[in-house]
């Protein structure tokens, strides 16, 4: 396996391997079973396999947790190794960014909703290294995960919009055997948080096995008001898989149930995908 930390290494790794079919799998590394299982699938697929490793400073507003992100380069390294990765590209900031930086991606209507109301940029800053990411390692696919469900459809939406020409795949949600969804930030959680942070599964869970929209939104906030003001509900919402538009009165077309919530310090984001019914 080969790390490389420069763009111009990169390049030339691009090059050098030519025709052969490129899956990219982009992470902010700490990782987890989660990533594994983006690799895994990717690996499956993919004559060469790369996985970048890069906090990404744009993403992050100016109260969040950039500092405190954990950074396990070595411990990641291993991971990609026993996955069977071909390529990890680990850039400095520097490297990334450079000195002068005036061009990013806007990620629009969905940028501003959701996620994006309560982390003003963050979409922005996901696409622009995304899309720079994509014009380095040029994959023919990349896999992303349904966790970060917003995400995905932003980055499928830019694809689209701005013809990138890759497949965007997604991965299942990984979770822990209690439910939890596996996430770089559940190491901050204490262990009275973390059976807390387990609420937010099972209330997505109870309202999945609701009908309508409006027993299924209730449902989902009942579990979550058992938990009482230990648990900081930022938003519980359903909505069009395909747009992010709210669903009204019928589930007539596929849809997420996505949660995102405060578990003392830490902010956890969860969703469960509804067929039409
Ligand atoms: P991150 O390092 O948090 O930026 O995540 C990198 C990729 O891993 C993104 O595509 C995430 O959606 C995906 N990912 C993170 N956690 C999980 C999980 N529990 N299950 C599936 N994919 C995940």
């Amino acid at each position: 396996m080969r790390v490389i930390e420069t763009i111009a290494e990169l390049r030339e790794w691009r090059r050098a391997v030519g025709q052969a079919d490129v899956g990219f799998v982009p992470t902010m590394g700490a990782l987890h079973d989660g990533h594994r299982s983006l690799m895994k699938l990717a690996r499956d697929r993919a004559d060469q396999l790369a996985v970048s490793i890069f906090v990404n400073p744009l993403q992050f507003g100016p109260n969040e947790d950039l500092a405190k992100y954990p950074r396990t380069l070595e411990a990641d390294l291993d991971a990609c190794r026993a996955e069977g990765v071909d390529l990890v590209f680990a850039p400095s900031v520097e490297e990334m960014y450079g000195p002068v930086r005036l061009i990013t991606v806007g990620a629009g209507r969905m940028g501003t909703i959701l996620e994006g109301a309560s982390r003003p940029g963050h979409f922005d800053g996901v696409l622009t290294v995304v899309a720079k990411l994509f014009n380095l390692v040029k994959p023919d696919f990349a896999v992303f995960g349904q966790k970060d469900a917003q995400q995905l459809a932003c980055i499928r939406r830019m694809v689209a919009d701005l013809n990138f020409d890759l497949d965007i795949v997604a991965a299942p949600i990984i979770r822990d055997p209690d439910g939890l969804a596996m996430s770089s930030r559940n190491r901050y959680l204490s262990p009275d948080e973390r059976t807390l942070a387990l609420t937010l599964a099972r209330a997505l869970a109870a309202g999945a096995a609701q009908q309508t929209p409006a027993e299924i939104l209730k449902a989902a906030h009942t579990v979550l008001e058992q938990a009482g003001s230990k648990i900081e509900v930022d938003y519980l919402k359903l909505v069009k898989a395909s747009t992010f538009d709210d669903v009204r009165d019928q589930l007539d077309t596929d849809a997420l149930l996505l949660v995102a919530a405060r578990v003392g310090s830490t902010r956890l984001i969860d969703n469960h995908r509804l067929s039409a019914r």
